[in-house]
């Protein structure tokens, strides 16, 4: 039994409780009791400490494009080309140290679990490898070494568009058929663990026919797995759909059976009013990506009005222009204040729950992301004495953390039970300089 004293923790009330002792049993949260003094048998967790944050969409490779894409001007669709050139040069051995240093830059952004949504699952020109579930294993052997839980999103990505065969970079994500992707998938099964979730995704309506994405929806209901899937990010995807098929990307997924409690919609911005009674009338997770969003000029998803149709909100920093899940978690509401002129659509504590323990829930872990007994035992500590959050309140600590705090002030990570960050530092990598070395590796690659 580890016992961790808190200054202060929430523990899902509207404000922080104080003096909070957490015990922690193996991998579990044993008891939580507050109002307790500090005793030297305990570790001091000074500051404010959260559950544990869920970064509910990732694409880790595209952290090597950051900064580079903002160079000149540019679009979603020329992002999109330099995304590409990346693809196309990555193995499981360049993937899986470009992801392991990644998913360190998470950890210490106070993130304990990762859904990872994965579709670069074959070699250059689309052949398999050897194991045709290499660079899945690259991200699950990398998650691993940060000590980050996973929830592997296996994509299905069969086209370069309605009625448009994939190209040759496109060709590395494609199983060929749905039932490709399953065969494959099931084999994957052996990646699975106490700390790996095997889930399912469609990455759009663009990119799979409606017969194959009610294939992935019956293996996800059948696997009782997460379903996710981009819907709705460029105005493009909704006219190409409505061309094609006579329906919104949402009505189409409503009609493929996709629409169940396990399954999440990622960005979700450009919605009719029929798409919003849908996900919210289905109870869906909408994750919203609101960096990643706003660097690929995407628009201001419609986070209120599906919250109040009873959607839940989860967040992802998606391409990871940044990786801070304060930043996400704040931007549902103050990109909803600059849209719609009102402050405080959005509460401190609702925001807190889309990075905790919604977007736990939306990975396939309902029983993560609180500070309570049974919970897996995650515990992100954030500094009050820096420079963002000295002079915090002591009744509006939580407002502190979520408007004001960074990825840099956390400085305390346990994940399921494990300590992994200590002092803001990884207990076992050099995170920055793994950073460095993989992402000069992957674009000299991409580039020679
Ligand atoms: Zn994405």
């Amino acid at each position: 039994m580890t016992r961790y004293w808190c200054e202060y923790a929430w523990l899902g009330g509207a404000a922080a409780s104080a003096g909070v002792l957490v015990e922690v049993d193996g991998d579990r949260i044993a008891h939580v009791t507050v109002d307790q003094p500090f005793t030297p048998s305990a570790v001091r967790l000074d500051g404010l400490t959260l559950p544990g944050l869920a970064n509910s969409h990732s694409h880790a490779f595209h952290r090597a494009l950051r900064g580079r894409t903002q160079v000149g001007t540019g679009s979603f669709w020329t992002w999109r080309d330099q995304m590409y050139a990346l693809a196309a040069v990555l193995d499981p051995d360049s993937y899986y140290e470009l992801a392991r240093a990644v998913y360190g830059e998470m950890v210490l952004a106070g993130v304990t679990c990762v859904g990872e949504f994965h579709y670069l699952h074959h070699g250059r020109d689309g052949v398999p490898y050897s194991d045709p579930n290499a660079m899945s294993a690259a991200l699950v052997a990398a998650a691993a070494d940060v000590g980050v839980r996973l929830t592997l999103l296996d994509t299905c990505y069969l086209r370069g568009g309605i009625g448009v065969a994939p190209n040759e970079v496109q060709a590395r994500f494609s199983d060929g058929s749905a039932e490709g992707w399953a065969e494959r998938v099931d084999a994957a099964a052996h990646l699975g663990s106490p700390r790996v979730r095997i889930g399912a995704a469609v990455h759009s309506v663009r990119a799979v026919d409606p017969e194959a994405i009610d294939l992935v929806a019956r293996w996800a209901h059948l696997a009782t797995a997460p379903l996710h899937a981009h819907l709705s990010e460029q105005p493009a995807e909704n006219e190409q759909c409505v061309d094609a098929f006579g329906c919104s990307p949402t009505e189409l997924l409503a009609r493929c059976g996709a629409l169940e409690e396990r399954f999440t919609a990622v960005h979700a911005t450009h919605l009719t009013d029929r798409d919003i009674a849908l996900l919210g009338a289905h109870h869906n997770t909408i994750c919203m990506c609101p960096t990643t969003e706003r660097d690929l000029a995407d628009g201001i998803g419609p986070a209120l009005a599906l919250r109040d149709a009873g959607a839940w909100l989860a967040v992802g920093s998606d391409s990871h222009a940044v990786i801070d899940l304060f930043e996400e978690a704040r931007a549902i509401e103050l990109d909803g204040r600059l849209a719609s002129r009102e402050r405080g659509q959005h509460d401190t504590v609702s925001l807190l729950a889309a990075a905790t323990h919604q977007g736990h829930e939306s990975l396939g872990w309902a029983d993560a992301g609180r500070i309570a007994e049974g919970s897996l035992a995650d515990l992100v500590t954030v500094r009050l004495d820096t420079v963002r959050t000295a002079g915090a309140g002591a009744d509006s600590l939580l407002e502190t953390a979520v408007f004001a705090s960074a990825a840099a002030d956390v400085h305390h990570v346990v994940v399921s039970g494990q300590v992994v960050v200590t002092e803001g530092w990884h207990v076992r990598l050099d995170v920055a300089a793994d950073l460095g070395r993989s992402i000069a590796r992957a674009w000299k690659e991409a580039t020679a």
